[in-house]
């Protein structure tokens, strides 16, 4: 049966999609690269969703900031294993480790995938997800990287077995050192990509004070806060949360939009949440063309009104 390689970073809903899609390629091996311990802490799940096995490089060069060694790592593995296609996350790192292998290997490298057959025949989300395509890699071991929220991931018990990888990194790859890191506090609201209620405020929002009134909302609903591109610009709120084409993409059970026009970027990151509720002043605006509940009135009404009503509750 043939290997299929899934590049695991963390035990995140991400991995267990793409583990779930790699199922059905061939045998799954998971590839974890970083500093000491990080495979000890997901290896149970990795086998949970379908790792049979997992090959372990571990070194303080594989730093978390740092894609060059990690990539050269995952390209040697490749070359001596020849799996039948890689899969990694459509993350901002994912990528650039993807691409850096494609580089090195001349392999043919997918971006945005969202469902794979068995013949290696890829679905890919493009245009902000205003197209969808069937493609194929017709050279060298195909990279794929995965969209997040494209499948429900399942669990499919497997005894891991672990091997260790040998890293070796060249003096090329390590060309760049983290001197330092912030750490930031984690809060207690849960992560965007994985939120099963995401409530993002945008330009109509106004300013950053302002959006207190939308966190307020998400806390209600023990959801995640994002925001659109107009309203990370404006400073509202941090770039981290932004949800579109240039930012995360979410599919939560509950989206909120309120002060959000609904641009096709935007919704690139969030029509293929499950029930889309709009809050906007202008009757005319595009976020309802896609949204199965609108509410046309003032956000900084609607949502405390809303609020007090689910309180009540
Ligand atoms: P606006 O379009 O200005 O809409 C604000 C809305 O708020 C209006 O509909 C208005 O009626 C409403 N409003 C105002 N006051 C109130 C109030 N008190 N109560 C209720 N409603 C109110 N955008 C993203 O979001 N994510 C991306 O990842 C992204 N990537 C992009 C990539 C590229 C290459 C480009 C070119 C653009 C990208 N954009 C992205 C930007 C996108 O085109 C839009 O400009 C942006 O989404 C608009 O944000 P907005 O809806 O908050 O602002």
């Amino acid at each position: 049966m043939a290997e299929v390689f899934v590049v695991a970073g963390a035990a995140n809903k991400l991995t267990y999609e793409m583990l779930t899609m790699a199922r059905g390629l061939g045998e799954v091996s998971a590839v974890v690269l970083g500093a000491p311990g990080t495979a000890d802490a997901i290896a149970d799940k990795l086998s949970e969703y379908g790792a049979a096995k997992i090959y372990v490089g571990e070194d303080d060069a594989l730093d978390a900031y740092l894609v060059a060694p990690k990539a050269e790592v995952l390209a040697a593995l490749i070359g001596q294993h020849r799996p039948a296609a890689v899969l990694l996350p459509s993350t901002q790192e994912g990528k650039e480790i993807a691409a850096r292998v494609a580089v090195s290997l001349d392999n043919g490298l997918l971006t945005d995938v969202v469902g794979l057959e068995a013949d290696g025949t890829a679905t890919q989300s493009i245009f902000a997800g205003g197209i969808v395509v069937k493609s194929q890699v017709t050279r060298g071991v195909p990279l794929v990287t995965v969209k997040p929220n494209s499948l429900t991931p399942e669990p499919a018990p497997a005894a891991g077995e672990r091997v260790a990888v040998e890293v070796a990194v060249s003096d090329a790859a390590k060309l760049v050192t983290v001197s330092d890191r912030v750490t930031e506090a984690k809060g207690d609201r849960p992560e965007l990509t994985e939120a099963s209620v995401v409530v993002s405020g945008g330009r109509g929002v106004g300013s950053a004070e302002q959006f207190s009134v939308v966190e307020e909302f998400a806390d209600l609903l023990g959801g995640a806060v994002g925001a659109s591109r107009a309203a990370t610009d404006a400073g509202f709120y941090p770039h981290k949360f932004q949800v579109g084409q240039t930012g995360s993409t979410v599919s939560p059970q509950l989206y909120v939009a309120a002060g959000i026009s609904g641009a096709i970027q935007h919704r690139a990151g969030m029509q293929t949440s499950k029930t889309i509720v709009a809050v906007n002043k202008d009757d005319g605006a595009p976020i309802f063309e896609i949204a199965d509940f609108g509410v046309v009135g003032d956000l900084f009404k609607v949502l405390p009104q809303a609020g007090e009503e689910i309180k009540k509750r």
